[in-house]
């Protein structure tokens, strides 16, 4: 697949030359060319400089290669022929795979000059968290299908990050990662929405306990207090706190 047009013109199964002369046949029994047939063919990156010799445990045909960045490696006979190998033909000594990595971070903009951005490193270890963090798998805890495919995406939906060291922050502790539920936080702010682990729904905004009570200028213990003794969320949240000689902000 990789090599469609190889760059050799055979002739009676020899290799023939751009000056029309044929190239000698490599030491073999009975003048038959054993081990060069791959010599001079191109293959992805890689030209095969010469046959070496073979794999002792197989006998697979060894061959000197040169991939286009200057690399010379041993490869052997079935990574240069597709139909041999289950992965195909090699296609480059690793170049080709970094090149093609670093082309489609920097369409994306995950990458400024080949160094990775915060928000691309965000995105790697949020779905590092969520593939492999047990308590993120306990709580079923999951990136959108958007943002796991495309970093692209992610970053269109979140936004760069404001400020160096800032973290990612789900506001809704419940919900995983997905457009809406995702904001970037200072470490502190960060901290506090993990350890704040009981959220309440409010005139349709959800905040944890701690932070309705700074938003209400209350405190943690008056919210706590009113629910246990059997208050609803709205009437927890909406009556005024008078006992806590802070006045109640109008509004939300
Ligand atoms: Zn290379």
């Amino acid at each position: 697949m990789a090599n469609p047009e190889p760059s050799e013109v055979l002739f009676f199964g020899r290799v023939l030359n751009a000056d029309g002369t044929l190239k000698p046949p490599a030491q073999g029994e009975g003048g038959r060319p054993r081990g060069s047939r791959l010599e001079g063919r191109v293959v992805g990156r890689w030209t095969v400089l010469r046959f070496v010799g073979r794999t002792e445990k197989h006998g697979l045909s060894l061959y000197l290669c040169r991939c286009a960045c200057g690399t010379e490696r041993v490869l052997t006979h079935p990574c240069l022929t597709p139909h041999c190998s289950r992965r195909g033909a090699s296609r480059s000594c690793g170049c080709l795979k970094k090149e093609l990595t670093r082309a489609r971070m920097t369409v994306h903009g995950g990458t400024a000059n080949g160094i990775r951005t915060p928000e691309y490193r965000a995105w790697r270890s949020m779905r590092h968290r969520c593939k492999n963090a047990v308590t993120y798998i306990r709580a079923g805890i999951r990136v959108c299908e958007a943002w796991e495919r495309s970093f692209g995406q992610f970053l269109a939906d979140v936004g760069p990050m404001p400020a160096a060291g800032m973290r990612l922050d789900r506001m809704d502790g419940r919900r995983g990662y997905e457009p809406g539920n995702v904001r970037w936080a200072t470490l502190k702010e960060n901290a506090r929405n993990k350890a704040c682990n009981h959220f309440l729904t409010f005139r349709g905004v959800t905040r944890c306990v701690t932070e309705w009570a700074e938003v209400l200028g209350c405190s943690r213990r008056s919210i706590r207090n009113r629910l246990k003794r059997g208050m609803t969320v709205d009437e927890a949240l909406g009556l005024p706190f008078t006992y806590s000689g802070r006045p109640r902000p109008t509004g939300d």
